[in-house]
This record gives C-alpha cells, structure tokens and sequence, in this order.
C-alpha cells in the first residue's frame, strides 16, 4: 500500500473527550471516528487490525470443528418471549416496533436465534455435536457507553453455540473451546489470563472469562501466589481477615467529629487507622424499605455478593441521601450499625473487629471502642465485601494477588435454559426426544483492538504485537520524490515485498522525515526501514524496530535477507 493512496488520518492532538490511552490513540492514528456515543466507523486503519483480529478467531474456531454461519441483528420478539428474556431483560435491550407494528429486538446476543435454527435443522442425535459460530454486529444500549470501542453500544462479536446430548458431552464442547480461546488469545500476542468467572461452584469451573491485563482494565483478578486459584473478584468468596476478635475492653464513647464524612477524614481525625472503623452502607431492600451493609473502613462492597442476600434488592441499588435521611434519620458521613432500626449484614472481617469505631447515627458524631455483642446485638453476618491483595485464597493455597484486566472473552455452559425453553429436541439412540446441552462462547473482537493498544503502546502511539498489525513493516524513504536513486531503491524494494505477498506501507507522501516517523510510530507499525541518498551512497539502509531505542544502519545487500529474518520468513 501506498501512504499517498491510502486514508492516513492521523490527529496531532489528544482528542479531550477520550480518556484512555487506548481511545486517544485510536483517534489519533485514524482507526476509528465517533458518530454518537457509543457508535463509530472503522476506517481502513482500524478495519485492517480488525480484519486480523476476525482472521484469528476464524481460523481458530474452524480449526476446533465450529462452523460458521451468520444471523440477523434484528429479532422477533416472539422468539425473545418464547424464551422469557423479552420481559427479563433490562434496557440493555434496544427493543423496536416495524411498520406492522410488530415487536423486535436488535440483537445483544445470539441464544433464542441460534435455538430457533437448531430446532428446525437438527433432529437426530446423529448430527451432534454442533457448534455453530458468527463473527457479527451485536447491539447493546449501555448505560454509560465509554473508552471508545472498548464499551460501546454497537460492537463486533465472535459468538459460539454448542449443542449436546447429555451434559459430560457439553462439557467436551466446553473445554473444546477453553482450549480454542488459549490458541486464539496466544496468537494475538497478548498477555492475558484465563479466570473463572463461577461464584465458587465446587467440581469445576461453568464459566471462565479471558482478560488481557492492563492497568486501566475495568475489572479486577484476583491468583493465588500458590496454587492455580485465578477468578474475577466478584466471584471469590472473601474470608474472614484477623483471626479471633479481641475481647472488649474500654466503655464505648461517642465523640465529636465535625467535618469528617469519608473514613480517611475520620481515621485521621481521631488517630486510628481505617481498618478499625466501620464503614455503613444503606442500600434498598427487596421490599421498598431499606438494609445496611457494614464493612471494615479499608474494605469495598462488592455488589453483585450483596445483591443476593435474602431481603437485599436486585441488582444492588444504593439509597440516595434523602431516603436515608428520612428512615435513618442521620446524613450519610454518620451512620452505625448501634441502633440502627434496620436490617443490618455485616461483612465477615468487619464482625471480628473489636474495639471499633462507626457512626452514632448523629450528625457529626461517632462512636470510639464500640464491640459487637456488648453495645449492640451480635451482628448477621455475611460476605459482602471484595477480596483484597494478600487475602487468602479460597482453594486453601497461598496468598490472593490482584491484577486489572480487560474482559476480551467469555466462556459459559448454558445447559438446557434455552433448548427447554425454547422446546428444542433431538431423538437419540433409542428414538427417545431428549433436550440438548447448551454453551455459549463469545469475545468481543472490536475490544480485542482497544486492549491490545492499552498494553502496547509509549509516549509515540500504539506498538502493534506482530499479528494484529496493520502493516508488518513501513518503508520510509527521504527526499522521495527529489532524488531519483532514492526513488529507484525504494520502488525497487517495495515491488519486491509487493510480489511476495508482504503487506507494506510506503510513506510515498511529500512530507518531512520526522513526520512520516511519527505517523508511522503512531499508527503503530512493527518497523520501519529508511532509505536515504546519504545511505544509498554508502551502501546502506537504515532499520529500527518499533520498540528499539534506536536505528541501525545496515548492508544494502543484505536487505532481503535481514527483511526476510525479521519477519520470520526464514530462520
Ligand atoms: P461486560 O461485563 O464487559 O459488559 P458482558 O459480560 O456483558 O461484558 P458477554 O455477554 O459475555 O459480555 O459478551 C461477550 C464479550 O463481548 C465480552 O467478553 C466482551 O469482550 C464483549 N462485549 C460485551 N459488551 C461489550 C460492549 N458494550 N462493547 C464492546 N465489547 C463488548
Ligand atoms: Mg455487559
């Protein structure tokens, strides 16, 4: 590819509305261009690293036996009802009516569809087991669209159904694909990791979720320094931290604390440290009325634990100032569990605390050596809290670390949900109708892009790992277009690529050396090879690598051979 023939679009400034690194360099390099929130074009930049991305997974899937097809973005809605969903779910769903007034969806995921084509294809257990795969537009009106192409409304995903006849079958399907994703994610030349995503089922993990790690990713994993323990936090099971809980010991007081609302003020104020105060959240409850939630001050509420206690409103809403002002009838920045006249869970390490200090439910005030069972009832225990760094592991093996990461993919036994009741059958052996097992596969392949520049990039842009690169190599000739020897060595060597099947950019544009270097930095490509009239004359071309701190001249003849080296054409 010619630069001069080609749509480089790349932007000097950060855009301001962008605020990872990786939606700031996907502007900036000319990838991507935003139409609404949530909604954007690829333009040939970023289609060619998609494009590589889709490649991968296709081939991948193909090679584990999963077949491709590709179902439509929009759905009836009697298929959604069939399955119960319609009413279920949330306004994730962009629901719509056509001009017969008939009900539909655009499509968030793919199950009642994939159900539906099972249903009426396949009726012999013969013709199992069946994987079908798309790599297809998906819709989903997120509520807080971000980071570009990273949560987006409108994205691209890689969604895979299997079918079985019996569960351990489903299970083969399952790790079938677990193993699909390994050689997927090892190709793309990321560093990830593979996490179960189950809340601590025993036997076994029924969903796993792969995250490429980086620091801005929105979810946090928590290993075992020890063991093969690994887990999105959400799931882990947080155990009790301290051991056995020191006896009461001085009479409770109730101090002044005018101005300190957040637990740092407080822990600072009075002199203690922040994990021996309370920290009382007010949530609602299933019945209208409201719950507290208490957790040691250094400890964070995990929602999706709380939102499954008996009472607890699901999904996890927290009350606003006014409910709480009216029922508790105390400014949060003050609230307790000591007379509280509510539903009161305590996270598990904040019920070994003794000695602790918490909001006496008064404005401006708190309690100092408060002990459960002696100022108050022994509190209804329960784990609501997110794991920390150096928390057990919940295998009983070592230490919890915690890194960040991007969820790029998901793996999910389904089981029956869907073919029951959606009444998919198939006969088996013995002509007996029996219901199919279910799973579901998907990786966000538009994500893929965004989180593989949010772990590869430096202060130039974006540092494309080998197989997801737009070009494998940029060709950087000075003076192009004033110097006849320059233009001859450079034409010469990029028909040369050309015919062997390279996939090259020549910045052919009549513009300053160090501005095709940043454009070619920016945009990412792996490396780049000058030519110049003063190198020519000597009998060199220059070469650098995307990531080498600096270029290196080398024997003009000897660039076919270099070439072929680093692209691993030849050893
Ligand atoms: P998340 O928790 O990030 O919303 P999810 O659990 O809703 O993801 P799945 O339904 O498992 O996601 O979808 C499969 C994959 O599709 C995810 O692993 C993710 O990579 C991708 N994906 C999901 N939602 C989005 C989105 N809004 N924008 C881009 N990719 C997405
Ligand atoms: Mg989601």
């Amino acid at each position: 590819m010619r630069a001069s023939r080609f749509h480089l679009a790349t932007l000097k400034e950060t855009p301001v509305d962008a605020e990872i690194v990786s939606h700031q360099l996907m502007l900036r390099a000319g990838m991507i261009r935003r139409h609404a929130a949530g909604i954007y074009s690829w333009l040939p930049l970023g289609l060619r690293v998609l494009r590589k991305v889709e490649q991968i997974v296709r081939e991948e899937m193909n090679r584990a036996g999963a077949l491709e097809l590709l179902m439509p973005s929009f759905q009836p809605a009697e298929l959604w009802q069939e399955s119960g969903r319609w009413d279920h779910f949330g306004p994730e769903l962009l629901r719509l009516k056509d001009r017969h007034q008939r009900d539909a969806c655009i499509g968030p995921t793919h199950e009642e569809i994939i159900t539906d084509i099972f249903r009426r294809e396949v009726n012999s257990y013969r013709q199992l087991p069946l994987n079908f795969y798309q790599i297809q537009t998906k819709f989903r009106d997120e509520i807080r669209p971000r980071f570009g192409v990273m949560r987006s409304r409108e994205f691209i995903m890689k969604d895979a159904y299997s079918f079985d006849l019996d569960k351990h079958a489903m299970q083969r399907s399952y790790e079938i694909m677990d193993q699909a994703y390994v050689r997927i994610f090892d190709r793309f030349g990321l560093d990830y990791r593979a996490v179960s995503a189950d809340s601590g089922a025993i036997g076994g993990s029924t969903s796993q979720e792969f995250h490429v790690l980086a620091e801005s990713g929105e979810d946090a994993i928590a290993f075992s320094d020890q063991g093969d323990f690994a887990a999105n936090i959400e799931t882990i099971e947080a155990l009790p931290q301290d051991g056995e809980r020191v006896a009461p010991g001085v009479a409770m007081q109730t101090v002044d604390t005018p101005g300190m609302h957040s637990i740092e003020d407080l822990a600072s104020g009075l002199g203690v440290s922040a994990r021996q105060c309370l920290k009382t959240l007010i949530a609602e409850a299933a019945d209208g009325g409201l719950v507290a939630l208490v957790l040691r001050g250094d400890h964070e509420l995990n929602a999706l634990k709380a939102g499954q206690l008996d009472g607890v409103a699901s999904p996890l809403r927290l009350a606003q100032p006014e409910q709480i002002k009216k029922v508790v009838g105390s400014d949060i920045g003050s609230i307790g569990p000591i007379g509280l006249d509510i539903r009161i869970y305590v996270d598990r390490s904040a019920a070994q605390l003794g000695d602790f200090v918490c909001g006496a439910n008064e404005k401006d005030k708190h309690h100092i050596h408060a002990n459960w069972g002696r100022d108050c009832a022994e509190p209804e225990v329960a784990d609501i809290r997110n794991v920390v760094d150096g928390d057990p592991s919940p295998d009983g093996r070592g230490r919890l670390r915690i890194l960040r990461g991007i969820e790029v993919g998901h793996i999910f036994q389904l089981g029956q949900k869907y073919s029951e009741s959606m009444q998919a059958t198939v006969l088996d052996e013995q002509g007996k109708a029996v219901v199919p097992f279910m799973g579901c596969y998907g990786i966000g392949v538009t994500r893929v892009v965004a989180a593989a520049i949010e772990q590869n990039h430096d202060e130039q842009g974006i540092i494309w790992p080998e197989a997801l690169a737009p070009f494998q190599l940029a060709i950087c000739p000075i003076n192009y277009h004033k110097s006849e020897l320059v233009k001859q060595a450079t034409d010469d060597f990029y028909d040369d690529c050309i015919a062997r099947g390279l996939d090259v950019l020549l910045d052919d544009r009549p513009l300053r050396p160090g501005v095709i270097f940043s454009d070619m930095e920016l945009i990412g490509v792996p490396r780049r090879v000058v030519f110049s009239e003063r190198g020519l004359g000597a009998g060199q071309f220059e070469y650098k690598g995307r990531r080498d701190s600096s270029a290196q001249d080398l024997p003009l003849d000897e660039l076919t051979s270099f070439i072929e080296k680093t692209l691993h054409l030849r050893q």
